[in-house]
Formats: C-alpha cells, sequence, structure tokens
C-alpha cells in the first residue's frame, strides 16, 4: 500500500491535523479535530454533485470549533451549509456520527446510514452489558471479587451513545441519490454491526470509514450485541473491500492510500493472530474462565498494568476471541 496525499500521510506521523484537501474534481477531504489525544483526528467527506447540491459522508466531532471548520469549508468550496442535500454515516461512533444531528438541523438534509446501524443505536452499545447484568457478565468471566469494583465504574462512566434517528435507512447494494455521482452502499459489519463503506465507481474511490485504515486496526465488535461474531463478520468484509484493489482508498482517520488488498490482509493477520493466541491457551487444556485466558495473551501495556476500561476492553475481546475459536 502507499500514501495518496503526502500532506495527509506527514500530518498523520505528526500526529496534528491537515487541512481540507480537494481528492478529485468534485470530493474534498476535510479533517476535523477530536479530543483525547490518542487518535488526532477524523475525516468528514465533501462531494458536490451535478446540481451544486453538497453531500456530506461522516460529519466529525461535534465541537464549535469543528463546526466552524465546516462553514468556512463550504465557503471555501463556494457553497453554503443551505446547500448540504444528504448526510451519510459510515457507522455511530461519536468521532464519524458527531455532527449529523447539528447538520441536519441547519441544512434540513436528511440523515442516512445503514437499517442495521439505526438498529445498533437503538439497542444500546455495550456488547456484553447489554445482554445481562454486568455483575453476571463478570462472574462468567472469572473475573476475580476484588477485581469487578473497578470494571463496573468504568461502565457507569461509558459516554451514552448518540441518540441518532436516521431519515432514510440504507440497504446492502443500495445506490446513493448523488445526481452525477454512482455511490453504492457496502455492508462491512465487524468494526460495528451496521459500518457501511460506500464505493465510487465512476471516480474508483472507496469510503471505508473505519473498517480498513492506513495506520491502525480498528477495533471489533464495538456496535452493541450481535447475534453473528464480529471477527468472522469482520473477516468476510475485508474480502469484500479486497476486490476494489485499483481503488484509492478514503478512511476514517490517516492518510488516503491505494492498495486495500494488501491492508485488509494486514488487518486479518492482526486479528487471527489474537484468535491463534486464544486458541493456543485453550488447547492447554483446564478449561480456562476468560479471565484466565486474558491473563496469559500477551498485551502492549503488560497484563499486570491493565485496569478499569483498558482491563474490560482486554476481557470483552478475549470473549469475543474465545467465542470465534469455539466456533471453529
Ligand atoms: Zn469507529
Amino acid at each position: 500500500m502507499h500514501a495518496t496525499s503526502i500532506t495527509q500521510f506527514d500530518a498523520s506521523e505528526a500526529g496534528v491535523v491537515p487541512g481540507c484537501e480537494r481528492v478529485r474534481d468534485n470530493v474534498w477531504a476535510l479533517p476535523l479535530s477530536m479530543p483525547g489525544g490518542h487518535i488526532p483526528y477524523s475525516i468528514l467527506y465533501l462531494m458536490r454533485d451535478s446540481r451544486g447540491g453538497v453531500h456530506v459522508v461522516d460529519p466529525g466531532w461535534d465541537s464549535d470549533d469543528n463546526w466552524q471548520t465546516l462553514v468556512e469549508t463550504l465557503q471555501a468550496i463556494g457553497a453554503a451549509v443551505a446547500d448540504v442535500q444528504s448526510i451519510t454515516v459510515t457507522h455511530l461512533h461519536p468521532d464519524h456520527i458527531g455532527m449529523a444531528e447539528r447538520l441536519r438541523g441547519a441544512s434540513g438534509a436528511p440523515v442516512q446510514l445503514h437499517a442495521l446501524e439505526q438498529r445498533a443505536i437503538n439497542g444500546g452499545v455495550n456488547r456484553a452489558w447489554s445482554t445481562a447484568a454486568p455483575e453476571a457478565v463478570l462472574s462468567s468471566w472469572g473475573v476475580p471479587d476484588d477485581r469487578q469494583p473497578e470494571i463496573l465504574r468504568m461502565a457507569d462512566r461509558l459516554p451514552p451513545q448518540i441518540p441518532l434517528t436516521a431519515d432514510r435507512l440504507l440497504v446492502d447494494d443500495q445506490k446513493l441519490d448523488i445526481p452525477g455521482f454512482d455511490i453504492t452502499v457496502m455492508r462491512t459489519p465487524g468494526h460495528t454491526p451496521g459500518h457501511s463503506c460506500l464505493r465510487d465507481d465512476a471516480n474508483r474511490l472507496l469510503y471505508t470509514g473505519d473498517h480498513v485504515l492506513p495506520t491502525m486496526h480498528g477495533g471489533l465488535g464495538l456496535g452493541g450485541p450481535t447475534e453473528t461474531n464480529p471477527i468472522a463478520d469482520y473477516l468476510a468484509s475485508l474480502e469484500l473491500v479486497s476486490r476494489y484493489d485499483d481503488y484509492e482508498v478514503l478512511p476514517g482517520h490517516g492518510y488516503r492510500f491505494v492498495g486495500v488488498r494488501e491492508r485488509a490482509g494486514q488487518s486479518e493477520e492482526h486479528h487471527l493472530n489474537r484468535s491463534r493466541e486464544v486458541a493456543a491457551v485453550i488447547a492447554e487444556g483446564g478449561e480456562p474462565t476468560i479471565w484466565e485466558i486474558a491473563s496469559r495473551l500477551t498485551w502492549t501495556a503488560g497484563w499486570g498494568q491493565l485496569n478499569g476500561f483498558f482491563l474490560y476492553s482486554a476481557l470483552a475481546q478475549t470473549a469475543m476471541h474465545r467465542e470465534f475459536v469455539e466456533a471453529g
């Protein structure tokens, strides 16, 4: 894979937010800052249709600064907020969906996302907590009594899902109504259940949200309970986008690039390595609990250093991989 924007690549490496950039004649990439310091920005995309209307993909983290940047960027391309005709969201996370409500209110444009993503928003986002009482989940994972309080406290502090109700629910392979463009919705579950990429065949562009990213491998199962295993779903979704290897990828973070098949392969390896590690611990026998399995895996920060949210996240990941391994 190789970066197709030096500006975005350099900014990504430096951890700063690059400026707006034209990707095609009528397509722009607008990086918008996000809080937390871990990931500097998410990328909003603008398309101008053949009638002068503007279409937004992933309206970024909601803040007054980002809103101001969006308004000024629209002016810079000769448009205004009132010209926005549609707002499409790849998935439910606040760095992608954040300003959807504000932009809808100011422009009157409809918000659209996949029907399964709307279901996930309505159902609450925490995979484990949503299915049973938190205490019961932790006990079933074999979490020692003295470690449960810190995880339960963390659960109370998780930010609530942004309660958005879309005006249009998208389905697999649907064409978006953007005059002069030919955009197809590709549902790519894994990161969240209704995560969708957008494919622009005329411009050979692939909007990948958090499904395939150039600098990190997005987490899986981050959109509430699912009937199917997020790892299995994710691997199938990687296969789907890999067919468009000559398309330029417009990701939700980082920089645009070409080489989606190679990058998808790296993401697949990243997650399969963790599954193999879990399988190896299970193969040693003794029917270990999730807590016992997790304690024998390698963690970047070190198992003993994990606490609160990170401990919860490590256990939830381990549970998802065990389920994937046991399903064969
Ligand atoms: Zn995300």
